[in-house]
């Protein structure tokens, strides 16, 4: 990734965050499809709409700031993910990513599974209809409620992530006269990033235990010595917004080392392999994913490899996606409030919103991009820097974007590709009320999650 610095940041680092941006796109107006939802379109006037409805009409009728979600565009990557996959295959979509009853009702009909991690999402995939054994139970800090609560519903697998866990999960499946099948959540020494992988620290964190030094070893001893556990197969979550599939292939060898490891001790194949989720999407034109068709050829290659080598069979592979699915299918649609000009550095655009509803930028420097969407417009472009309404200067939701020098208050942006860990992450910073799902799909709008009121606030209040 080229990206340049500003030309006048330097003078200003130790006040302001040193300036990331290429140059301005040839056309402030086009909508690039890759980080755009499936069936936004600039009309003829000029205006953006999504699933055939104007932004500025959703804003108008529902408000902003809003999300606007485009069912089609969120089915059609369930299906991608389900076909590239085929029949042998799981597609666990991560909840976390973005959770509502609507949302379970689409995964459930287009085949996909559901991982969970807290009683909360468990809750909300149940309300939703998904069936229990198409759910998994994640999390490195269940409580016994939640583990409860998942047991007595019957889902079909549980991650187990510690030690203590292993005794928790097998009491109280054995209080509640049931065998819970689990799988083992291990670290496999690869840490994954955008374009590359260390094999250093990667061992240095709370998820999983670890291959090496034989904790995850000791944990399957462990796991089979207990009736109430059924053991159906190892987990590795490697990270997230990965690129390529070369940290997979790590994985892959190594988990399929573990499952030849306990053949040869206990004499069992275990039948189950799920290689996580973190697969990347473009938030911004510069990022180049793969299609789910290439990365589940890829992985199925690597696993038959690995297999062939080890003589084992091939186990059922799982993939667990969760941005790559719900990321490109939702935009921000917010109001530009006020529009203040740094002479020589850039231009505030003050929006009604911010790290309340995206706090990925000030979390992580997540990068988006955002496009003025009520009108088209030919003035010349300008750096840009989109910024909440919350008291941080760490506020940020676009970094660095170039916006039309007209943008004026009034004027709606929509920012793409804020599907995933954005509503799902929202917060009551401010006492900001979180802002409402919209979805939309051929015409037709439905509010999925309400916009919260002050009432909402008070509720919780209680003095
Ligand atoms: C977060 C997470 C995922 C999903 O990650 P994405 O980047 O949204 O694909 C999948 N599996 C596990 C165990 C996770 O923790």
């Amino acid at each position: 990734m080229s990206r340049s610095a500003h030309p006048a940041g330097p003078r200003y680092a130790d006040v302001l965050p040193e300036g990331h941006y290429t140059a301005p796109p040839a056309d402030l107006n086009a909508l690039d499809p890759k980080v755009w939802p499936l069936t936004a379109a600039r009309s003829a006037t000029g205006a953006v709409s999504v699933g055939g409805l104007g932004l500025a009409e959703l804003a108008e009728e529902f408000g902003t700031a809003l999300f606007v979600l485009d069912e089609d565009d969120f089915r059609t990557r369930c299906r991608a993910w389900r076909d590239a996959f085929g029949p042998d295959a799981d597609v666990f979509y991560a909840g976390k990513a973005f959770l509502s009853r609507a949302v379970v009702r689409w995964l459930t009909e287009e085949g996909l599974n559901l991982d969970v991690c807290s009683g909360g999402e468990l809750s909300i995939a149940l309300a939703g209809g998904m069936p229990p054994e198409r759910i998994a139970l994640h999390g490195n800090n269940k409580s016994s409620a939640e583990l409860h609560q998942a047991i007595e519903a019957g889902v079909g697998r549980i991650v187990v992530d510690s030690f203590q866990e292993i005794v928790r999960v097998a009491r109280i499946a054995e209080r509640l006269g049931r065998r819970q099948p689990v799988q083992l959540r291990v670290t496999v020494g690869v840490e994954a990033h955008t374009h590359e992988f260390i094999a250093t620290a990667h061992e240095d964190q709370k998820f999983g235990l670890a291959l090496a030094g034989g904790q995850a070893a000791e944990a399957v001893r462990r796991v089979l010595k207990l009736d109430s556990l059924e053991l159906v197969g190892i987990h590795s979550h490697i990270g997230s917004q990965i690129f390529d599939t070369s940290g997979f292939e790590v994985a892959a060898h190594r988990v399929v080392g573990l499952l030849a490891e306990i053949r040869d001790e206990h004499g069992v194949e275990l039948p189950e392999i799920d290689l996580g989720g973190g697969l990347g999407i473009a938030y911004t034109s510069e990022d180049d994913p793969s299609d789910p068709h290439t990365i589940a050829k890829s992985l199925r290659e690597i696993v038959d490899r690995e297999c062939r080598g080890a003589r084992l069979a091939v186990p059922r592979l799982s993939v667990e996606p969760g941005r790559a699915i719900v990321g490109p299918s939702a935009c921000t649609v917010y109001e530009v409030g006020t529009v203040k000009e740094l002479p020589g550095l850039r231009t505030y655009v003050s929006v009604d919103g911010g790290m309340s509803d995206n706090v990925r930028t000030a979390l992580y420097d997540a990068e988006y991009s955002v496009s003025l969407v009520s009108r088209a417009s030919d003035a010349e472009p300008m750096l840009s820097r989109v910024v909440g309404k919350h008291c941080e200067s760490g506020d940020i939701v676009v970094r660095d974007a170039f916006l039309p020098a007209d943008v004026a208050p009034g004027d709606l942006l929509a920012v793409p590709a804020t599907g995933a860990y954005c509503r799902s992450m929202a917060n009551n910073y401010n006492h900001a009320l979180r802002p409402p799902v919209v979805a939309v799909r051929g015409g037709e709008a439905r509010v999925i999650i309400r916009r919260e009121t002050e009432e909402d606030l008070l509720r919780l209040d209680v003095g």
